[in-house]
């Protein structure tokens, strides 16, 4: 598998997005908005990123451990790095999980939360993605949809939702996604694809995938030709261009202008 990757920040604060591709593996993390609330946590988001990467491409190294398994033990080894924070607050550092992993003549993935993996296949395109985030709280997410980036309304009802996230977040009647706790990884969702089934694949932050799922700006036919063609650069640049037509969320509501954006293009 040849993996080529790239991340960038979607505006002035540090890039909360982390990617990694090895010659067997592709990951995409996403970072958790904090909106500015306590975390409990002197490391940040960024740090728990890069941390809950790193190990996990150590976890993942011997390509028998199973990818929910290697999740649950790289998120112990990121705890166990920081005991002095505190791990029960709500908003302890989180992030969502994307991993594509080659053996043998299979791929193996797993989602936990909204960043997609996308199989190109010989008949087609697959979207691998846990929606169930998208599933609570509809009020105040509309809510924040209702004004446009930048203003104190907008902020505002973004640390509503944000708020009320942590209460659903990690619980059997919210959503799931990489944070301090271990039981995160036992409500990922995984499965195994033959090889031979996929031509090519994208593992992508919703920063990046957006382009296709909210702006409806490509097709996934044309995010594969973009990303053979320039590559994970290009692709983001692209969804640049279509955020700089519309910087306030006019058209496309969002939580902020433009998102951390991560990919990374699989081939053979
Ligand atoms: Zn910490």
């Amino acid at each position: 598998m040849r993996v080529a990757i790239d991340t960038q920040p979607g505006g002035a604060d540090p890039n909360e997005d982390w990617v990694a591709g090895t010659p067997t593996l592709a990951v995409v993390l996403d970072g958790l908005s904090t909106a500015g609330l306590d975390t409990g946590c002197r490391h940040g988001v960024p740090w728990y990123v890069a941390n809950l990467g790193s190990q996990l491409v150590a976890a993942l190294a011997d390509v028998r451990a199973p990818l929910s398994a290697g999740l649950a033990y790289a998120l112990e080894q990121v705890a166990a790095l920081h005991p002095e924070c505190d791990l029960r607050n709500p908003g302890t550092p989180s992030a969502t999980v994307a991993i594509l992993r080659e053996r043998d003549d299979s791929l193996d993935h797993l989602v936990l939360a909204d960043s997609p993996i996308v199989l190109e296949g010989t008949n087609g395109f697959t979207v691998l993605t846990d929606l169930r985030v998208d599933k609570v709280l509809p009020e105040l997410r509309a809510e924040v949809e209702q004004h446009e980036t930048h203003t104190t309304e907008h902020r505002e009802a973004l640390r509503r939702l944000v708020t009320a996230q942590r209460q659903t977040r990690n619980t059997p009647t919210g959503y799931w996604v990489a944070a301090s706790d271990a039981e995160a990884a036992a409500h990922a969702l995984v499965g195994t694809t033959p090889s031979r089934d996929v031509r090519a694949a994208a593992v992508l932050s919703d920063g990046a995938s957006r382009l296709v799922t909210e702006y409806g700006m490509a097709t996934w036919s044309e995010v594969f030709s973009t990303l053979r063609n320039g590559g994970p650069q290009e692709l983001i640049s692209s969804v640049r261009k279509v955020e700089a037509t519309d910087p306030t969320g006019r058209r496309w509501p969002r939580y902020k202008s433009g998102d951390d954006a991560a990919v990374a293009f699989c081939q053979w």
